[in-house]
């Protein structure tokens, strides 16, 4: 790893801790753009947003998709603090972003909790295949 991305990690870090003393889990996260410098940082705001889905790693893969040309999401490196969970992998993969680099491991954040993850919501499918296929057929090239 190089100084300058260590740098940028140690960012990300600093925003995991300001957003434990705004009440919210340690979390934090930026964009450095091509050209090396940092496009927009955020903080996971769970608590204080009363939202589920702020994590930083899920706003900043919603705001580059928005926001960034596919040639500049692709050259674009996200920094983050913590291993993107499974929902904000699903989200990066949407992204088009072209890496992340992180800090600590999903494994060593779990080394440091006192509890578990949380439990897997049950699933039941597949169901009703000819109906609801209808709105889908078509759509994806
Ligand atoms: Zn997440």
């Amino acid at each position: 790893m190089t100084p300058e991305a260590e740098g940028f990690l140690r960012r990300a870090i600093e925003l995991a801790a300001a957003a434990r003393r705004s009440g919210n889990p340690p979390f934090g996260s930026l964009l450095v753009g091509p050209d090396g410098t940092v496009l927009v940082e955020e903080q996971n705001s769970t608590i204080t947003d009363a939202n589920i889905s702020f994590h930083p790693e899920l706003k900043l893969a919603v705001w580059a998709a928005s926001q960034l040309d596919a040639e500049t999401a692709a050259a674009t490196t996200m920094y983050t603090s913590c291993q993107p969970c499974e929902m904000c992998s699903g989200a990066l993969a949407r992204s088009g972003l072209g890496r992340v680099v992180y800090a600590l491991s999903g494994e060593q954040l779990n080394g440091l909790k006192t509890g578990g993850s949380f439990p897997a919501v049950p699933q039941e499918g597949p169901a009703l295949y000819d109906e609801a296929k209808v709105p889908v057929y078509g759509y994806y090239p």
